[in-house]
Protein backbone atom coordinates (compact mmCIF):
# COMPACT_ATOMS: atom_id res chain seq x y z
CA UNK A 1 0.00 0.00 0.00
CA UNK A 2 1.46 3.05 -0.73
CA UNK A 3 1.08 6.14 1.66
CA UNK A 4 -1.50 8.87 0.67
CA UNK A 5 0.78 11.31 1.95
CA UNK A 6 1.95 14.42 -0.77
CA UNK A 7 5.54 14.32 -2.45
CA UNK A 8 6.99 17.58 -1.04
CA UNK A 9 10.75 17.87 -2.13
CA UNK A 10 13.32 18.60 0.69
CA UNK A 11 15.18 21.75 -0.78
CA UNK A 12 17.09 24.70 0.14
CA UNK A 13 14.78 26.94 -1.47
CA UNK A 14 12.86 26.05 0.94
CA UNK A 15 14.89 26.74 4.01
CA UNK A 16 15.64 29.84 2.63
CA UNK A 17 12.34 31.12 2.10
CA UNK A 18 11.03 30.20 5.54
CA UNK A 19 13.62 32.19 7.10
CA UNK A 20 12.88 35.12 4.63
CA UNK A 21 9.29 35.17 5.71
CA UNK A 22 8.64 33.95 8.96
CA UNK A 23 11.79 34.75 10.33
CA UNK A 24 12.09 38.08 8.27
CA UNK A 25 13.27 40.54 11.61
CA UNK A 26 15.89 37.56 13.01
CA UNK A 27 19.22 38.87 12.35
CA UNK A 28 22.64 38.04 10.74
CA UNK A 29 25.59 39.41 12.44
CA UNK A 30 28.98 40.16 11.28
CA UNK A 31 31.66 41.40 13.51
CA UNK A 32 34.04 44.12 11.67
CA UNK A 33 36.74 43.74 14.82
CA UNK A 34 35.24 46.81 16.85
CA UNK A 35 31.35 46.44 16.33
CA UNK A 36 28.69 44.67 14.29
CA UNK A 37 27.29 44.92 10.94
CA UNK A 38 23.85 43.56 11.00
CA UNK A 39 21.33 42.29 8.35
CA UNK A 40 18.04 40.94 8.96
CA UNK A 41 16.60 37.63 7.07
CA UNK A 42 14.27 39.72 5.35
CA UNK A 43 16.91 41.20 3.96
CA UNK A 44 18.70 37.91 3.19
CA UNK A 45 16.08 36.97 0.95
CA UNK A 46 16.07 39.70 -0.75
CA UNK A 47 19.47 39.93 -1.43
CA UNK A 48 19.59 36.42 -2.38
CA UNK A 49 17.15 37.22 -4.64
CA UNK A 50 19.31 39.81 -6.47
CA UNK A 51 22.15 37.61 -6.61
CA UNK A 52 20.26 35.19 -7.68
CA UNK A 53 19.44 37.45 -10.50
CA UNK A 54 22.96 38.85 -11.06
CA UNK A 55 24.47 35.21 -11.16
CA UNK A 56 22.17 34.59 -14.12
CA UNK A 57 22.95 37.97 -16.06
CA UNK A 58 26.34 36.61 -15.56
CA UNK A 59 25.10 33.04 -17.72
CA UNK A 60 24.83 30.95 -14.42
CA UNK A 61 22.64 28.36 -15.48
CA UNK A 62 21.23 24.72 -14.69
CA UNK A 63 23.68 23.07 -12.11
CA UNK A 64 26.62 25.11 -12.41
CA UNK A 65 29.31 24.97 -10.00
CA UNK A 66 29.59 28.98 -8.13
CA UNK A 67 32.24 29.06 -5.66
CA UNK A 68 33.24 31.32 -2.54
CA UNK A 69 36.33 32.77 -1.65
CA UNK A 70 35.17 34.08 1.76
CA UNK A 71 35.44 34.38 5.67
CA UNK A 72 32.20 33.78 7.69
CA UNK A 73 30.00 36.88 7.28
CA UNK A 74 26.42 38.01 5.65
CA UNK A 75 28.12 38.01 2.21
CA UNK A 76 28.87 34.75 2.85
CA UNK A 77 25.50 33.17 4.15
CA UNK A 78 24.03 35.43 1.15
CA UNK A 79 25.72 33.69 -1.27
CA UNK A 80 24.42 29.69 1.07
CA UNK A 81 20.96 30.63 0.47
CA UNK A 82 21.29 31.88 -2.93
CA UNK A 83 23.07 29.37 -5.13
CA UNK A 84 21.35 26.34 -4.29
CA UNK A 85 17.99 28.12 -4.19
CA UNK A 86 18.42 29.04 -7.78
CA UNK A 87 18.99 25.51 -8.53
CA UNK A 88 23.31 25.95 -8.85
CA UNK A 89 25.92 24.27 -6.74
CA UNK A 90 27.86 26.30 -3.70
CA UNK A 91 31.24 25.25 -3.62
CA UNK A 92 33.19 26.32 -0.78
CA UNK A 93 36.42 26.97 -1.25
CA UNK A 94 38.50 25.97 1.76
CA UNK A 95 41.03 29.11 1.96
CA UNK A 96 44.03 27.91 3.63
CA UNK A 97 44.20 25.12 1.08
CA UNK A 98 47.79 24.87 -0.58
CA UNK A 99 47.80 26.76 -3.87
CA UNK A 100 48.47 23.43 -5.90
CA UNK A 101 45.23 22.29 -4.32
CA UNK A 102 42.74 25.02 -5.02
CA UNK A 103 43.60 25.35 -8.42
CA UNK A 104 42.65 21.71 -8.29
CA UNK A 105 39.46 21.70 -6.62
CA UNK A 106 37.82 24.50 -8.85
CA UNK A 107 39.22 22.72 -11.87
CA UNK A 108 37.49 19.61 -10.35
CA UNK A 109 34.28 21.17 -9.63
CA UNK A 110 34.50 23.10 -13.09
CA UNK A 111 33.54 26.52 -11.09
CA UNK A 112 31.90 29.17 -13.28
CA UNK A 113 32.32 32.26 -11.03
CA UNK A 114 33.77 32.39 -7.38
CA UNK A 115 32.90 35.28 -5.22
CA UNK A 116 35.57 36.83 -3.76
CA UNK A 117 36.04 38.64 -0.23
CA UNK A 118 38.04 41.72 -1.22
CA UNK A 119 40.70 41.25 2.02
CA UNK A 120 41.22 37.70 0.43
CA UNK A 121 42.69 38.97 -3.16
CA UNK A 122 46.26 38.65 -2.93
CA UNK A 123 45.47 34.98 -1.40
CA UNK A 124 43.23 33.76 -4.38
CA UNK A 125 44.59 35.80 -7.21
CA UNK A 126 47.80 34.09 -8.21
CA UNK A 127 45.76 30.80 -8.85
CA UNK A 128 43.20 32.48 -10.61
CA UNK A 129 45.06 32.09 -14.35
CA UNK A 130 45.10 28.52 -13.30
CA UNK A 131 41.31 28.19 -12.78
CA UNK A 132 40.40 27.00 -16.48
CA UNK A 133 36.76 27.41 -16.53
CA UNK A 134 36.13 30.26 -14.04
CA UNK A 135 34.73 33.38 -16.30
CA UNK A 136 33.51 35.48 -13.20
CA UNK A 137 34.90 37.13 -10.15
CA UNK A 138 32.67 38.97 -7.79
CA UNK A 139 34.74 40.81 -5.19
CA UNK A 140 32.72 41.90 -2.08
CA UNK A 141 34.28 44.42 0.01
CA UNK A 142 37.30 46.38 -0.27
CA UNK A 143 40.62 44.94 -1.72
CA UNK A 144 42.86 45.64 -4.61
CA UNK A 145 41.18 44.06 -7.81
CA UNK A 146 43.94 45.17 -10.28
CA UNK A 147 45.90 41.83 -8.87
CA UNK A 148 42.75 39.32 -10.23
CA UNK A 149 43.99 40.32 -13.72
CA UNK A 150 42.56 39.90 -16.81
CA UNK A 151 41.84 36.19 -16.95
CA UNK A 152 38.18 36.14 -16.04
CA UNK A 153 35.81 39.21 -15.59
CA UNK A 154 36.10 41.18 -12.24
CA UNK A 155 32.51 42.40 -10.73
CA UNK A 156 31.47 44.22 -7.78
CA UNK A 157 29.56 42.12 -5.66
CA UNK A 158 27.38 45.04 -4.15
CA UNK A 159 26.64 46.71 -7.52
CA UNK A 160 26.07 43.54 -9.03
CA UNK A 161 23.24 43.16 -6.62
CA UNK A 162 21.77 46.88 -7.02
CA UNK A 163 21.57 46.49 -10.62
CA UNK A 164 19.09 43.32 -10.15
CA UNK A 165 15.27 42.93 -9.32
CA UNK A 166 14.45 41.91 -5.72
CA UNK A 167 12.43 39.50 -7.03
CA UNK A 168 13.65 35.89 -8.58
CA UNK A 169 11.11 33.01 -8.54
CA UNK A 170 13.35 30.67 -6.69
CA UNK A 171 10.32 28.17 -7.01
CA UNK A 172 10.18 28.03 -10.66
CA UNK A 173 13.91 28.01 -10.69
CA UNK A 174 14.26 24.98 -8.46
CA UNK A 175 11.26 23.29 -10.32
CA UNK A 176 13.46 20.99 -12.21
CA UNK A 177 15.90 20.21 -9.12
CA UNK A 178 15.28 16.83 -7.20
CA UNK A 179 15.83 16.43 -3.91
CA UNK A 180 18.60 14.11 -4.50
CA UNK A 181 20.80 16.89 -6.73
CA UNK A 182 23.41 18.65 -5.61
CA UNK A 183 23.29 21.52 -3.67
CA UNK A 184 26.89 22.38 -2.06
CA UNK A 185 30.18 20.49 -2.30
CA UNK A 186 33.09 20.58 -0.18
CA UNK A 187 36.68 19.27 -1.10
CA UNK A 188 38.32 17.11 1.77
CA UNK A 189 41.71 18.63 2.86
CA UNK A 190 43.25 15.87 1.03
CA UNK A 191 46.16 15.13 3.61
CA UNK A 192 47.20 12.11 1.01
CA UNK A 193 46.79 12.29 -2.51
CA UNK A 194 44.41 14.74 -4.07
CA UNK A 195 41.93 16.21 -2.51
CA UNK A 196 38.22 14.52 -2.42
CA UNK A 197 34.66 16.26 -3.52
CA UNK A 198 31.47 15.55 -1.33
CA UNK A 199 28.33 16.90 -3.10
CA UNK A 200 25.85 17.30 -0.98
CA UNK A 201 22.13 16.92 -1.96
CA UNK A 202 19.03 19.63 -0.97
CA UNK A 203 17.60 16.53 0.70
CA UNK A 204 21.03 15.07 2.69
CA UNK A 205 21.33 18.94 3.71
CA UNK A 206 17.33 19.64 4.85
CA UNK A 207 17.71 16.16 7.10
CA UNK A 208 20.93 17.08 8.39
CA UNK A 209 19.82 20.62 9.39
CA UNK A 210 16.72 18.70 11.40
CA UNK A 211 18.97 16.56 12.90
CA UNK A 212 21.52 19.74 14.08
CA UNK A 213 18.53 21.81 15.60
CA UNK A 214 17.21 18.78 17.94
CA UNK A 215 17.95 18.57 21.00
CA UNK A 216 19.54 15.77 21.02
CA UNK A 217 21.95 17.44 18.77
CA UNK A 218 22.54 21.58 19.47
CA UNK A 219 19.13 22.00 20.32
CA UNK A 220 18.51 25.10 18.67
CA UNK A 221 15.57 27.26 18.48
CA UNK A 222 14.18 30.82 17.00
CA UNK A 223 15.37 32.15 20.42
CA UNK A 224 18.96 31.11 19.71
CA UNK A 225 21.69 32.98 18.42
CA UNK A 226 24.35 30.90 16.67
CA UNK A 227 27.55 32.04 16.72
CA UNK A 228 29.84 30.24 14.06
CA UNK A 229 33.17 30.20 14.41
CA UNK A 230 34.01 27.27 12.77
CA UNK A 231 34.84 28.22 9.26
CA UNK A 232 31.87 28.40 6.07
CA UNK A 233 34.70 27.02 3.53
CA UNK A 234 34.85 23.91 6.02
CA UNK A 235 32.16 21.51 6.26
CA UNK A 236 29.31 23.52 5.44
CA UNK A 237 30.50 25.34 9.17
CA UNK A 238 28.69 22.40 10.98
CA UNK A 239 25.64 22.26 9.04
CA UNK A 240 25.38 25.87 11.22
CA UNK A 241 23.97 28.41 8.66
CA UNK A 242 21.20 26.16 7.00
CA UNK A 243 20.40 24.88 10.87
CA UNK A 244 19.72 28.66 11.77
CA UNK A 245 17.62 29.24 9.02
CA UNK A 246 15.87 26.29 9.35
CA UNK A 247 15.02 27.30 12.72
CA UNK A 248 14.61 31.49 12.73
CA UNK A 249 17.49 31.38 15.23
CA UNK A 250 20.09 34.81 14.67
CA UNK A 251 23.62 34.00 13.01
CA UNK A 252 26.76 35.76 14.01
CA UNK A 253 30.00 35.25 11.90
CA UNK A 254 33.20 36.63 12.96
CA UNK A 255 34.63 37.49 9.81
CA UNK A 256 38.31 37.02 9.57
CA UNK A 257 38.79 38.17 14.05
CA UNK A 258 39.55 35.17 14.82
CA UNK A 259 41.98 35.66 17.72
CA UNK A 260 40.87 35.43 21.19
CA UNK A 261 40.71 39.18 21.74
CA UNK A 262 37.95 39.87 19.36
CA UNK A 263 35.71 36.29 19.73
CA UNK A 264 35.81 37.36 22.79
CA UNK A 265 34.77 40.71 22.86
CA UNK A 266 32.29 39.69 20.13
CA UNK A 267 30.55 37.45 22.56
CA UNK A 268 30.40 39.92 25.64
CA UNK A 269 28.67 42.24 22.97
CA UNK A 270 26.17 40.24 21.21
CA UNK A 271 25.75 37.43 23.81
CA UNK A 272 25.32 34.08 21.52
CA UNK A 273 24.15 31.41 23.13
CA UNK A 274 25.40 28.40 20.20
CA UNK A 275 28.26 27.83 18.51
CA UNK A 276 30.89 25.48 17.50
CA UNK A 277 34.99 26.01 17.16
CA UNK A 278 37.53 23.29 17.06
CA UNK A 279 39.37 22.46 20.44
CA UNK A 280 42.46 25.14 19.15
CA UNK A 281 40.23 28.13 18.92
CA UNK A 282 38.46 27.10 22.53
CA UNK A 283 42.12 26.24 23.78
CA UNK A 284 43.64 29.75 22.94
CA UNK A 285 39.79 31.17 24.30
CA UNK A 286 40.12 29.43 27.39
CA UNK A 287 44.27 30.63 28.34
CA UNK A 288 43.14 34.30 26.77
CA UNK A 289 39.75 34.17 29.11
CA UNK A 290 42.33 33.12 31.97
CA UNK A 291 44.75 35.85 31.70
CA UNK A 292 41.97 38.66 31.96
CA UNK A 293 41.23 40.69 35.12
CA UNK A 294 38.12 41.96 35.22
CA UNK A 295 37.39 38.67 33.89
CA UNK A 296 35.46 38.90 30.51
CA UNK A 297 31.85 37.26 30.21
CA UNK A 298 31.30 35.04 27.38
CA UNK A 299 28.55 32.97 29.95
CA UNK A 300 25.67 33.70 27.12
CA UNK A 301 27.27 30.81 25.68
CA UNK A 302 24.84 27.84 26.51
CA UNK A 303 25.64 24.95 24.71
CA UNK A 304 28.11 25.18 21.88
CA UNK A 305 30.44 22.26 19.70
CA UNK A 306 33.47 21.26 19.72
CA UNK A 307 35.11 19.01 17.22
CA UNK A 308 37.51 17.92 14.50
CA UNK A 309 39.50 17.04 16.88
CA UNK A 310 39.34 14.98 20.53
CA UNK A 311 37.80 17.78 22.86
CA UNK A 312 40.62 17.51 25.47
CA UNK A 313 39.31 16.73 29.42
CA UNK A 314 41.13 19.87 31.11
CA UNK A 315 39.55 22.11 28.57
CA UNK A 316 35.97 20.48 29.32
CA UNK A 317 36.01 21.43 33.00
CA UNK A 318 38.38 24.50 32.39
CA UNK A 319 35.83 26.35 30.21
CA UNK A 320 32.76 25.55 32.40
CA UNK A 321 34.07 25.27 35.75
CA UNK A 322 35.53 29.24 34.91
CA UNK A 323 33.70 30.37 32.97
CA UNK A 324 30.23 29.29 32.67
CA UNK A 325 30.69 28.00 28.94
CA UNK A 326 29.69 24.33 28.29
CA UNK A 327 31.18 22.24 25.59
CA UNK A 328 29.58 19.70 23.71
CA UNK A 329 31.81 17.19 21.85
CA UNK A 330 30.76 16.34 18.26
CA UNK A 331 32.21 13.97 15.78
CA UNK A 332 32.00 14.19 12.19
CA UNK A 333 33.53 14.53 8.73
CA UNK A 334 33.35 16.55 5.73
CA UNK A 335 32.07 12.98 4.23
CA UNK A 336 29.10 13.07 6.95
CA UNK A 337 27.54 16.73 6.35
CA UNK A 338 29.46 16.47 8.64
CA UNK A 339 27.70 16.07 11.79
CA UNK A 340 27.71 12.38 12.82
CA UNK A 341 27.73 12.09 16.44
CA UNK A 342 26.76 14.52 19.47
CA UNK A 343 28.10 13.46 23.13
CA UNK A 344 25.03 14.21 25.13
CA UNK A 345 25.11 11.80 27.82
CA UNK A 346 21.88 9.79 29.30
CA UNK A 347 20.17 11.11 32.30
CA UNK A 348 20.31 9.98 35.38
CA UNK A 349 24.24 10.08 36.34
CA UNK A 350 26.93 11.53 38.68
CA UNK A 351 28.53 14.24 37.42
CA UNK A 352 32.02 12.09 36.98
CA UNK A 353 30.08 9.75 34.99
CA UNK A 354 28.69 12.18 32.61
CA UNK A 355 31.41 14.30 32.08
CA UNK A 356 33.16 10.66 30.50
CA UNK A 357 30.23 10.27 28.28
CA UNK A 358 30.40 14.46 27.45
CA UNK A 359 34.25 13.27 26.65
CA UNK A 360 33.54 10.60 24.30
CA UNK A 361 32.64 11.36 20.35
CA UNK A 362 29.03 11.01 20.60
CA UNK A 363 25.75 9.12 20.41
CA UNK A 364 25.29 8.43 17.13
CA UNK A 365 21.72 9.69 15.93
CA UNK A 366 18.94 7.16 14.74
CA UNK A 367 19.40 8.16 10.82
CA UNK A 368 23.12 7.25 10.90
CA UNK A 369 24.12 3.74 11.47
CA UNK A 370 27.67 3.14 12.97
CA UNK A 371 29.75 0.00 13.13
CA UNK A 372 33.74 -1.17 13.38
CA UNK A 373 35.38 -3.78 11.56
CA UNK A 374 39.28 -5.05 11.69
CA UNK A 375 41.69 -5.54 9.35
CA UNK A 376 39.61 -8.13 7.46
CA UNK A 377 36.48 -6.19 7.33
CA UNK A 378 34.97 -8.57 9.72
CA UNK A 379 32.04 -6.95 11.88
CA UNK A 380 33.13 -6.64 15.61
CA UNK A 381 31.05 -5.82 18.72
CA UNK A 382 29.48 -3.16 19.93
CA UNK A 383 30.77 -3.96 23.63
CA UNK A 384 32.95 -0.34 24.31
CA UNK A 385 35.74 -2.87 24.73
CA UNK A 386 36.57 -3.79 20.75
CA UNK A 387 38.35 -1.70 18.78
CA UNK A 388 38.24 -1.60 15.38
CA UNK A 389 37.65 0.91 11.92
CA UNK A 390 34.16 3.50 12.06
CA UNK A 391 32.33 2.62 9.70
CA UNK A 392 28.37 4.68 8.90
CA UNK A 393 25.58 4.95 6.66
CA UNK A 394 23.07 6.90 6.39
CA UNK A 395 20.98 9.96 4.49
CA UNK A 396 23.43 12.34 5.32
CA UNK A 397 26.58 10.14 4.40
CA UNK A 398 28.64 10.00 0.95
CA UNK A 399 28.44 7.21 -0.64
CA UNK A 400 31.32 8.17 -2.79
CA UNK A 401 33.14 11.22 -4.10
CA UNK A 402 32.76 13.43 -6.87
CA UNK A 403 34.14 12.43 -10.23
CA UNK A 404 35.13 14.39 -13.26
CA UNK A 405 35.68 12.24 -16.06
CA UNK A 406 38.37 15.46 -17.22
CA UNK A 407 40.45 14.88 -14.84
CA UNK A 408 40.06 10.97 -13.58
CA UNK A 409 41.46 9.96 -10.59
CA UNK A 410 41.82 6.16 -10.55
CA UNK A 411 42.53 6.02 -6.61
CA UNK A 412 39.45 8.62 -5.81
CA UNK A 413 37.29 5.84 -4.09
CA UNK A 414 39.93 4.04 -3.24
CA UNK A 415 39.46 1.55 0.38
CA UNK A 416 36.76 4.69 1.02
CA UNK A 417 33.91 2.94 0.30
CA UNK A 418 32.41 -0.83 1.20
CA UNK A 419 28.64 -2.26 0.46
CA UNK A 420 27.21 0.75 0.93
CA UNK A 421 29.37 1.95 4.43
CA UNK A 422 31.89 4.84 4.61
CA UNK A 423 35.03 4.15 6.05
CA UNK A 424 35.88 6.86 8.07
CA UNK A 425 39.83 6.48 8.50
CA UNK A 426 38.98 6.90 12.27
CA UNK A 427 39.82 4.16 15.16
CA UNK A 428 37.14 3.86 17.47
CA UNK A 429 34.80 1.44 19.87
CA UNK A 430 31.16 1.58 20.12
CA UNK A 431 29.22 0.55 23.16
CA UNK A 432 26.12 -1.17 23.56
CA UNK A 433 24.37 1.92 23.76
CA UNK A 434 26.05 3.70 21.24
CA UNK A 435 28.25 5.80 21.42
CA UNK A 436 31.52 6.12 20.10
CA UNK A 437 35.04 6.67 21.20
CA UNK A 438 37.93 7.16 18.79
CA UNK A 439 40.91 6.02 19.75
CA UNK A 440 43.30 7.45 16.94
CA UNK A 441 42.86 8.40 13.08
CA UNK A 442 44.18 4.82 11.44
CA UNK A 443 47.24 6.19 10.03
CA UNK A 444 48.32 8.07 13.30
CA UNK A 445 47.89 5.04 15.30
CA UNK A 446 51.34 4.03 17.15
CA UNK A 447 51.78 0.13 16.18
CA UNK A 448 54.18 -1.26 19.32
CA UNK A 449 55.45 -4.80 19.04
CA UNK A 450 52.03 -5.70 17.94
CA UNK A 451 50.02 -3.57 20.35
CA UNK A 452 48.26 -0.04 19.41
CA UNK A 453 48.74 2.82 21.31
CA UNK A 454 46.63 5.49 20.79
CA UNK A 455 48.35 8.43 20.26
CA UNK A 456 45.55 10.82 21.24
CA UNK A 457 45.07 9.30 24.70
CA UNK A 458 48.68 10.18 25.26
CA UNK A 459 48.22 13.87 24.10
CA UNK A 460 45.10 14.45 26.38
CA UNK A 461 47.03 13.08 29.44
CA UNK A 462 50.46 14.95 28.39
CA UNK A 463 47.70 18.14 28.26
CA UNK A 464 46.15 17.52 31.72
CA UNK A 465 49.57 18.97 33.26
CA UNK A 466 49.12 22.60 34.14
CA UNK A 467 52.59 23.69 32.80
CA UNK A 468 51.26 22.16 29.06
CA UNK A 469 49.97 24.31 26.38
CA UNK A 470 49.62 21.82 23.99
CA UNK A 471 51.25 17.99 22.72
CA UNK A 472 51.29 16.10 19.93
CA UNK A 473 52.47 12.45 20.00
CA UNK A 474 53.96 10.50 16.76
CA UNK A 475 55.30 6.98 16.32
CA UNK A 476 58.76 6.68 15.10
CA UNK A 477 60.73 3.61 13.69
CA UNK A 478 62.12 1.54 16.60
CA UNK A 479 63.83 -1.48 15.32
CA UNK A 480 62.54 -3.53 17.53
CA UNK A 481 58.81 -2.30 18.56
CA UNK A 482 58.76 -1.41 14.96
CA UNK A 483 57.09 2.12 16.10
CA UNK A 484 57.21 3.94 19.55
CA UNK A 485 55.76 7.16 21.39
CA UNK A 486 57.79 10.24 20.64
CA UNK A 487 56.01 13.42 22.06
CA UNK A 488 56.26 17.21 21.15
CA UNK A 489 55.59 19.21 23.91
CA UNK A 490 54.68 23.49 23.70
CA UNK A 491 55.39 24.98 27.54
CA UNK A 492 52.37 27.37 28.39
CA UNK A 493 54.40 30.97 27.85
CA UNK A 494 55.97 31.58 30.90
CA UNK A 495 56.03 27.70 32.97
CA UNK A 496 58.25 25.18 32.49
CA UNK A 497 58.68 21.51 33.01
CA UNK A 498 60.64 18.61 32.48
CA UNK A 499 60.46 16.01 30.50
CA UNK A 500 61.29 13.57 33.98
CA UNK A 501 58.37 15.37 35.62
CA UNK A 502 56.08 14.76 32.76
CA UNK A 503 56.95 11.01 32.74
CA UNK A 504 56.05 10.94 36.38
CA UNK A 505 53.03 12.70 35.91
CA UNK A 506 51.95 10.47 33.19
CA UNK A 507 52.65 7.29 35.49
CA UNK A 508 49.53 6.55 36.81
CA UNK A 509 47.41 7.55 33.70
CA UNK A 510 48.80 5.25 30.92
CA UNK A 511 49.94 2.06 31.32
CA UNK A 512 54.10 1.47 31.57
CA UNK A 513 54.32 0.25 28.14
CA UNK A 514 52.53 3.03 26.29
CA UNK A 515 54.63 5.68 28.41
CA UNK A 516 56.65 7.85 25.37
CA UNK A 517 60.31 7.41 26.01
CA UNK A 518 61.50 9.77 23.34
CA UNK A 519 60.60 13.92 24.18
CA UNK A 520 60.95 17.01 22.22
CA UNK A 521 59.97 20.62 23.55
CA UNK A 522 58.64 22.57 20.40
CA UNK A 523 57.15 26.16 19.73
CA UNK A 524 53.93 25.18 18.31
CA UNK A 525 52.34 21.71 17.22
CA UNK A 526 52.26 22.30 12.94
CA UNK A 527 48.74 22.89 11.95
CA UNK A 528 46.18 21.87 9.16
CA UNK A 529 44.24 24.18 7.70
CA UNK A 530 41.74 23.68 9.94
CA UNK A 531 43.94 23.85 12.88
CA UNK A 532 43.79 20.33 13.24
CA UNK A 533 47.47 18.94 14.36
CA UNK A 534 49.67 18.31 11.45
CA UNK A 535 51.42 14.97 12.58
CA UNK A 536 52.30 14.64 8.76
CA UNK A 537 54.60 18.07 9.56
CA UNK A 538 55.75 16.51 12.73
CA UNK A 539 56.54 13.37 11.19
CA UNK A 540 58.65 14.97 8.51
CA UNK A 541 60.56 17.44 11.32
CA UNK A 542 61.77 14.58 13.30
CA UNK A 543 62.60 12.24 10.08
CA UNK A 544 64.68 15.53 8.66
CA UNK A 545 66.18 15.36 12.54
CA UNK A 546 64.84 19.14 12.86
CA UNK A 547 63.51 17.67 16.42
CA UNK A 548 66.03 18.11 19.49
CA UNK A 549 64.82 14.50 21.17
CA UNK A 550 65.81 13.17 24.22
CA UNK A 551 65.57 9.69 24.83
CA UNK A 552 65.04 7.70 28.13
P1 LIG B 1 40.35 16.40 7.22
O1 LIG B 1 40.81 16.72 8.64
O2 LIG B 1 40.89 15.13 6.70
O3 LIG B 1 40.37 17.55 6.31
P2 LIG B 1 37.69 16.60 8.14
O4 LIG B 1 37.86 18.02 8.46
O5 LIG B 1 36.49 16.14 7.47
O6 LIG B 1 38.82 16.08 7.28
O7 LIG B 1 37.99 15.84 9.48
C1 LIG B 1 37.40 14.64 9.82
C2 LIG B 1 38.20 13.96 10.86
O8 LIG B 1 38.40 14.77 12.01
C3 LIG B 1 37.53 12.72 11.41
O9 LIG B 1 37.69 11.64 10.55
C4 LIG B 1 38.26 12.54 12.73
O10 LIG B 1 39.49 11.90 12.56
C5 LIG B 1 38.52 13.94 13.17
N1 LIG B 1 37.52 14.35 14.15
C6 LIG B 1 36.38 15.00 13.94
N2 LIG B 1 35.72 15.20 15.10
C7 LIG B 1 36.47 14.64 16.08
C8 LIG B 1 36.32 14.50 17.49
N3 LIG B 1 35.30 15.00 18.14
N4 LIG B 1 37.29 13.84 18.15
C9 LIG B 1 38.34 13.33 17.51
N5 LIG B 1 38.54 13.44 16.19
C10 LIG B 1 37.61 14.08 15.47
Amino acid sequence: MRSTMQESPLSIARIVRYAATFHSSSETVTWTGESSRRRTYGEVGTRAARLANGLRSLGIQGDQRVGTFMWNNNEHLEAYAAIPSMGAVLHTLNIRLFPEQLIYIANHAEDQAVIVDGSLIPLFAPQLSSMKTVKHIIVSGEGDRSLLGSHAAVHDYEELLAAQSENFDFEAASAGTDEQDAAAICYTSGTTGNPKGVAYSHRSIYLHSMYALTPSAFGISAADKILAIVPMFHAMAWGLPYAAMFSGADMHMPDRFLQPEPLCKFISQEKPTVGGAVPTVWNAMLAYLDAQEPKIRVDSLRDVAIGGSACPRALMTGIEERHGVKLLHAWGMTETSPLGSVARPPAGLSKEESLAYRLTQGLLPCPVEGRITDDNGDVLPNDGKAVGELEVRGPWIAGSYIENPNMPDPDAQKDKFRDGWLRTGDVAMITPDGFITLTDRAKDIIKSGGEWISSVDLENAIMGHPAVAEAAVIGVPDPKWDERPLAAVVPRAGESVSFDELREFLGDKVARWQLPEHWAFIAEVPKTSVGKFDKKVLRKQHADGELEVTTF
